[in-house]
């Protein structure tokens, strides 16, 4: 997988400022067509300590 540099430290996955999920989904972010970065999402967060 590709290296993917996240700033969601509150997520289970994040390590170092890096994802270690072994794949993640992005989503449209409430919008039928994404126009820019804002309106897309990570659907793989899961909270740490969940
Ligand atoms: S799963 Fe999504 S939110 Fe969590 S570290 Fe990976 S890219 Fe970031």
């Amino acid at each position: 997988m590709s290296k993917i540099k996240c700033t969601v430290l509150e997520c289970a996955y994040n390590k170092n400022v890096m994802c270690h999920a072994p794949m993640i989904q992005v989503n449209h972010n409430g919008v039928k067509h994404s126009s820019g970065s804002r309106e897309t999402q990570c659907e793989t967060f899961k909270p740490k300590g969940l």
